[in-house]
């Protein structure tokens, strides 16, 4: 029998790290399995759930390049693929589960389960739901449904656990073996139906993973502690428990559940960022998996490939926000100019940095500037900080910055000077040229190289951290730099 895996989010925001480092896992088992992977949308939370949600997860996972084989947009055998749409299904199977006196209808009010909450923790008890309504007699219940008739209340419908509590539960599960428990670890009766007459999870995720014929339910490590009521509820409708694969949890460095605090979480804020789905399909992938310990490159189609659950890691993963970044640049230098034209073009638009389209003479700066800021970038949107001075001048307003550590405002008046007739005499010379000439001209007056370059670097790009001077001044050509270096040795000498 092949593979049969799903991704079945609630679409109640937007799609998460560690949601779509799930769904990754959950495509590859399928591709390796050579089975088939599909989209389910458990949205039976409706106050909660959202189109916005819905639409962040398609154009989440189509970024990415996870694509499903069925699921609510394009249909497939088992549909609808979207719980909402499934209202009936689960109406008739909490039907037949009462029928078969394995589940039955509560008539509390929220008032008396309050009450029964506080006496229990006055007490320092946590039984939970006393099943008052599982015993009434015929006549308390025709009672109690008057009652609810009057007050316009639905009942819920309460799941029947088995009345011995000892009985044992094993839930079958890939990474963490046979995990045993019994009855009492359940809290007592959970609600199945609720009063709005939607499923809880529970129940819709046992009769759905059974209809669309689930193999393997691949989820957060968060479902563990409920994983003990879904195998009863499957025995109880009659139907065969999947096999579990419960993923360890995506943590920060400090220990705690990846979330804001860390940085961003949401897939599409990295996209914003500038991240490549490239970076992020082989980061996530290793994120509580690797192939051997040793290599760390794959591309989506290779790890369709090489991926198979038993090399899932049963301790927590933890999110590196800077090896990210490193795999990024790697995939960013993979690139062909053109490729990175095509992906830098946004930033450089949205930022006003050059028209929608560009003019011929922004091209030629665009094109010029690519194989110099390609080694450099981390995230695309680096690029407008690292290459505004290209198209922009931004003239330094506090003289300090111009001024390297451990030095003064007198040193620099010279190096800059010196700097500024360099450039003037060697506007026909070679970058390497250059080089030299800044070296010895450095030795010559018994200072780095470095000090007469960071304070030419700052006045022309506004900057520390640049593309390489040389090669940007001939981009931006010579008269404008040495307008820039001459305005800051006059900021210089205003401020002595
Ligand atoms: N709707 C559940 C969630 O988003 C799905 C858990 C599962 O994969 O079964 O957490
Ligand atoms: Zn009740």
């Amino acid at each position: 029998m092949s593979v049969r895996i799903r991704y079945a989010p609630s679409p109640t925001g937007l799609q998460h790290i560690g949601g779509v480092r799930t769904a990754l896992f959950e495509y590859l088992a399928a591709k390796a399995g050579k089975g088939v992977f599909y989209l389910r949308i458990e949205d039976t939370d409706q106050a909660r759930s959202s189109a916005e949600s819905i639409n962040d997860l398609y154009e989440t996972l189509r970024w990415l390049g996870i694509t499903w084989d069925e699921g609510p947009d394009i249909g497939g055998p088992y549909g609808p693929y979207i719980q909402s749409e499934r209202f009936e299904i689960y109406q008739q199977h909490a039907r037949r589960l009462i029928e078969e006196g394995k589940a039955y209808y509560c008539y509390c009010s929220e008032a008396r389960l309050n009450d029964l909450r506080s006496l229990q923790e006055k007490n320092k008890q946590s039984i939970g739901y006393d099943r008052h309504c599982r015993y009434l007699s015929r006549e308390e219940r025709e009672k109690a449904e008057e009652v609810l008739a009057k007050e316009g209340r639905k009942p819920v419908i309460r799941f029947a656990l088995p009345e011995n509590d000892s009985e044992r539960i094993v839930i079958e599960d890939v990474l963490l073996g046979e995990v045993k428990r019994k009855v009492k670890d359940i809290n007592p009766d959970p609600v199945i139906i609720k009063s709005d007459g939607f499923p809880t999870y529970h129940l819709a995720h046992a009769i759905d993973d059974t209809l669309m014929k689930t193999t393997h339910v691949i989820r957060g490590q968060e479902w563990l502690p409920s994983a003990p009521l879904h195998v009863l509820l499957f025995k109880a409708l009659g139907y065969q428990a999947p096999v579990y694969v419960h993923l360890p949890m995506v943590m920060g460095k400090d220990g705690q559940k990846l979330s804001k605090r860390h940085g961003d979480t949401a897939v599409r804020d990295f996209r914003k960022a500038g991240y490549l789905p490239e970076a992020i399909v082989n980061y996530i992938s290793q994120v509580g998996w690797s192939y051997d310990d040793k290599r760390e490159f794959f591309t989506l189609k290779e790890l369709e490939e090489c991926f198979s659950m038993e090399k899932l890691n049963k301790a927590p993963g933890v999110f590196d926000y800077k090896k990210l970044d490193w795999y990024n640049g790697h995939y960013i230098r993979q690139k062909s100019e053109g490729e990175l034209k095509t992906l830098i073009m946004p930033y450089l638009i949205d930022h006003a940095l050059v028209a929608d389209p560009p003019s011929a003479q922004e091209e030629r700066i665009i094109a010029a500037m690519i194989p110099l800021v390609q080694p450099r970038l981390k995230v695309l949107s680096d690029v407008p900080g690292l290459v505004r001075f290209l198209f922009q001048d931004v003239p330094v307003t506090d003289p300090a910055l111009l001024v390297p550590k451990n030095c003064t405002m007198t040193d620099v008046i010279p190096w800059l000077q010196k700097g500024r007739d360099l450039l003037a005499a060697g506007s026909q010379s070679s970058v390497e040229e250059l080089e030299q000439e800044f070296e010895k001209a450095a030795q010559a007056m018994d200072t780095k190289t470095g000090n007469l370059m960071m304070p030419l670097r700052v006045s022309i790009t506004g900057s520390t951290m640049s593309p390489p001077l040389f090669e940007s001044v001939k981009l931006m050509g010579i008269g404008e730099a040495l307008r820039r270096v001459d305005r800051s040795i006059e900021l210089v000498k205003q401020s002595l």
